[in-house]
């Protein structure tokens, strides 16, 4: 099957009663068990559910990987694969990974003694350098969050081969339509399902994805044990919403670009991050590893906090709001809100400053984006409605 076939016919296949179309949701703790020892396959829904395993079985294919663990929430999938490893080990991670990762990462070394080492995974020479004889994985982030840094997986895979690592990608930013690690050399493949997976806004999920045996019964042993899995009505939601993953992310991706263009001429807008630019310094790495270049806009308004937060304050279509991935279109300013729980010196090293306003990119008409922006952009307005605000204060 090709790719835009799986989004709909993967693992889509479990109704034997009253053969239905979609996958039934299969709202139950518990199954009957046929004889003492004898079920349908399914005995209790932490340890597996027929809709939670289509989505599973779903995911797998569009990743191309043989198994994965559909679990409630992305932070639940990065939790799975951190006990993958033990007291000692170093995990080298992307310096600019999302801000709940970085929160996450903290934790497992403050009560678990995993070692953490942040880099710069652009600079080959330095992850090099990072590398101790106890570590166990890179966790790659790419493009990153917010500032859509693109690294190089093929290479970054590679260099943890060689030195007995496991490559880790977390691939929400661009979903299996426009990028697929494993066909790079990645091992294990990360989701937060919330985003572009389920598209829609109104679901938290996530998953892993592996293609090694080893790893999948590893997988499938943790997540029930640590009793992660999604429960049966989100699965069906998220397998919903992958049945248009190919036809949002093309409108998302002409949106962005439309999007990036208008703003890279804005006389209010010092820098804009989107690697479909030329201009990116990384855009033919991103045209060389991935199919497309996504929904996510993030850029620099010409100015300081003030003029971010007016920016932030003014649009109308674009809503006010954490998150990504959906069919609206969303504005947010990391470093009060996405990037709040990120220790401050590495946010800074990260280059995330309060200039920074993220977009996501959804699938409205691109003119109504536009003219959003441009309005909200028109930062001499600000001054007037202060000074309406200050006369109000005089008169009372
Ligand atoms: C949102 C996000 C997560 C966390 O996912 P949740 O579903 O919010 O728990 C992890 N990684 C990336 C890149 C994300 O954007």
């Amino acid at each position: 099957m090709h790719f835009q076939t799986s989004t709909i016919h993967a693992g889509v296949d479990k109704d034997s009663a009253f053969n239905s179309v979609i996958t039934p949701i299969y709202q139950t703790s518990t199954f009957r068990f046929e004889n003492i020892g004898q079920t349908k396959g399914f005995d209790y829904t932490r340890s597996g559910n027929p809709t939670r395993k289509a989505l599973e079985e779903n995911i797998a294919a569009l990743e191309g990987g043989i198994s994965a663990a559909a679990v409630s929430t992305g932070m639940a999938a990065i939790t799975l694969v951190l006990h993958f490893f033990k007291t000692g080990d170093h995990i080298l991670c992307t310096h600019d990974c999302y801000g709940g990762t970085e929160r996450l990462l903290r934790t497992y070394r403050e009560q678990f003694g995993l070692e953490i080492s942040y880099i710069d995974m652009r600079d080959l020479s330095s992850v090099r350098k990072a590398i101790r004889p106890n570590t166990k994985a890179f966790w790659i982030e790419t493009p990153s969050n917010p500032l859509l840094n693109v690294v190089d997986i093929r290479e970054l895979s590679q260099l943890a081969h060689q030195h007995g690592a496991l490559s880790i990608v977390d691939n929400t930013f661009l979903s299996p339509f426009n990028q697929r690690p494993f066909e790079l050399g990645a091992d294990i493949i990360v989701h937060s399902t919330t985003k572009y997976l389920n598209g829609h806004s109104d679901v938290v999920g996530g998953a892993v994805v592996v293609k090694n045996q080893q790893h999948a019964e590893r997988l499938q042993f943790l997540a029930n044990a640590l009793g992660q899995g999604a429960s049966p009505f989100d699965c069906w939601l998220v397998l919903r919403g992958i049945k248009t993953l190919v036809p949002r992310m093309k409108e998302h991706e002409r949106n962005a670009r439309v999007v990036a263009e208008f703003l890279s001429t804005h006389p209010h807008v010092r820098k804009v991050y989107y690697p479909g630019l030329e201009s990116h310094p990384q855009h033919e790495l991103a045209k060389s590893q991935q199919y497309g270049f996504g929904g996510m806009v993030s850029f620099e308004v010409d100015g300081g906090i003030e003029e971010a937060k007016y920016v932030l304050r003014s649009t109308k279509i674009f809503a006010l709001a954490e998150s990504l991935g959906g069919v609206e279109s969303l504005i947010e300013h990391p470093t009060m809100m996405s990037h709040a729980s990120m220790n401050p010196d590495l946010r800074e090293k990260a280059g995330i400053n309060e200039r920074v306003i993220r977009l996501s990119i959804g699938i409205e008409d691109p003119n109504d984006l536009i003219e959003d922006l441009d309005q909200a952009l028109t930062f001499e307005r600000r001054t007037r409605v202060s000074d309406r605000a200050a006369k109000v204060q005089v008169e009372c």
